[in-house]
């Protein structure tokens, strides 16, 4: 059982999903809250790889300790895959989610329901202070619906249709999300890499 790490986020809905996959595989996880003057990285990557390698490498030196991070968003077909690795500040800087998904809809108004396929895509990078560097990824499909359903989640997930499913992310509980989604995808992979390491 690896015995602290650090969770580079502020995001409370990210949190809450990767606590609840860690249970049992990591003592103590800690977030950004936890250490005053922890300044968050400038997502400036090209790619959610690049942007989640960048946000765990500061944080495990901030912190001195082994380090995960995220970087994920959604990628829609219509609009050329974005908002993409702007996801988080699609209506602008410091924009909350409610601005976000009004954005989403106004630039989709036009787009009719077979052409509304969008994924949500995840990159996950673990640094640790002896040098290792490990990233997982995950992704799923489905089409951002004409209007929000749903209380649970974060983020677009009331917008976001699962493929396969009847039901938008934010219909899900956060057991049933996280066994589906690109956020558990990448967890998955964390966890059994966690288990061969050790
Ligand atoms: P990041 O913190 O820079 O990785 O930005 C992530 C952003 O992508 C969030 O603020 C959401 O807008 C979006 N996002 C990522 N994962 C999810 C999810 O599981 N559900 C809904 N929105 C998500």
């Amino acid at each position: 059982m690896l015995k602290e790490l650090v969770v580079a986020t502020r995001n409370r809905g990210k949190l809450a999903e990767i606590r609840a996959e860690l249970a049992g595989v990591v003592e103590t996880v800690l977030c950004a809250a936890d250490f005053p003057g922890f300044a968050d990285t400038i997502e400036d990557g090209a790619t959610f790889g690049e942007n989640a390698l960048k946000k765990a490498r500061e944080a495990m030196q901030f912190t001195g300790l082994a380090a995960l991070a995220d970087d994920s968003g959604l990628t829609v077909d219509a609009l050329n895959g974005a908002p993409g690795v702007y996801s988080a500040r699609f209506a602008g800087e410091g924009a909350g989610d409610g601005a976000n998904n009004r954005k989403l809809l106004a630039e989709m108004m036009d787009v009719p329901p077979e052409r509304r396929l969008a994924a949500f895509v995840c990159a996950m990078a673990f640094v640790s202070p002896d040098g290792t560097e490990q990233l997982f990824s995950g992704r799923i499909g489905g089409r951002v619906l004409s209007e929000e359903r749903g209380s649970g989640g974060f983020g677009y997930d009331p917008l976001f249709l699962v493929e396969g499913f009847e039901r938008t992310m934010a219909e899900l509980s956060l057991e049933e999300k996280n066994g589906i989604s690109h956020r558990g995808q990448a967890l998955h992979q964390f966890r059994e890499y966690l288990a061969q390491s050790r």
